[in-house]
């Protein structure tokens, strides 16, 4: 094998780390764009991340994916950080080069493509509801502003995280305001459920008044099933979506930060979809 011909490295990094879907993912992408690169799964022990990255680098690697627990740590160890890894305070998406290390997150403009593009509903002057304000919540944030919808409102179980993270872009073009789960008094055209709670087939409580015919109810979570929050959204007239093409757009974006090539996900979604 030539010098030239050795592929590029990269890895998702997380623990657990066995379910991850991102090596099928990338290898798509890679097939499709015909870049040479290999994508591996890394489990870092929990109380070793930074260890791992450094390691992972000192063998040649490219960059990483980073998943649970470690998006915080990611964010801790970039030592350069893009606009949106800083508004989500969180990094799923590692560069490695002679300048260092380059911290980006792009999950939440995953979210944003599955919807605008995918789904077909236009976010610009939609009313949004967010539940959850956790790392995925705050991921999000910036890029549904970025899209200039109408308002947004924050609700969580523990309403002074969802207080903190409404007062963090209160300077924003777009108003951002929380409220408890029982304060929700209308309805809403985008509604995104980026709480834990369908892992352990839980609802947040939400008022139905808050569906519409109108609405679109996306859960982040996806599996071969609709998730028990996409049922009772259907049941409420909503029109819903799991967050598998979040999934792949995040990991698509991924892809361009690192390769400059923006590879097709329509097929790759499908394919995955048929193999949950
Ligand atoms: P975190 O642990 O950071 O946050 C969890 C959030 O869920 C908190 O706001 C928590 O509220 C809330 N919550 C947990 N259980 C319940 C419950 N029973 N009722 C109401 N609220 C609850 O998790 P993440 O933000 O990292 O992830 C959230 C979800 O998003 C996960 O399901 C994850 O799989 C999914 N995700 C999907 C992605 C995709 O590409 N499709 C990408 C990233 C995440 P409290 O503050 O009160 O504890």
């Amino acid at each position: 094998m030539t010098l030239e011909s050795v592929p590029d490295r990269y890895a998702v990094i997380g623990n657990p780390i066995e379910h991850s879907k991102s090596p099928q993912v990338h290898a798509l992408f890679a097939q499709q764009t015909g870049q040479a690169m290999q994508y591996e799964r890394l489990l870092a022990p929990v109380d070793r991340f930074a260890d791992s990255v450094h390691e992972f680098i000192a063998q040649g690697a490219r960059g990483a994916n980073v998943t649970v627990p470690f998006k915080l740590e990611a964010f801790a160890l970039a030592q350069e950080r893009t606009p949106r890894a800083q508004a989500a305070g969180a990094v799923n998406t590692l560069s490695f080069s002679a300048d260092g290390i380059k911290g980006d997150n792009t999950d939440g403009i995953g979210l944003v493509r599955d919807i605008t593009r995918n789904a077909g509903v236009p976010l610009r002057s939609r009313s949004v509801l967010l539940l959850g304000a956790g790392g995925a919540a705050r991921g999000v944030i910036l890029p549904l502003i970025e899209e200039s919808i109408a308002g947004l409102v924050i609700a969580n179980r523990t309403q002074p995280r969802a207080m903190e993270l409404a007062q963090q872009f209160s300077h924003s073009d777009v108003p951002v305001s929380s409220a408890t789960f029982e304060q929700l008094d209308q309805s809403f055209d985008v509604i995104i459920n980026a709480t834990s709670a369908s892992l352990d087939a839980e609802l947040p409580p939400l008022p139905d008044c808050v569906f519409g015919p109108q609405t679109l109810a996306y859960d982040m979570m996806y599996g071969a099933q609709p998730t028990i929050f996409m049922q009772h959204a259907a049941q409420r007239g909503a029109a819903v979506r799991d967050g598998l093409g979040m999934l792949i757009e995040q990991a698509a974006e991924a892809f361009f930060v690192w390769r400059g090539v923006r590879p097709e996900t329509a097929p790759v979604y499908q394919w995955l979809r048929g193999q949950l």
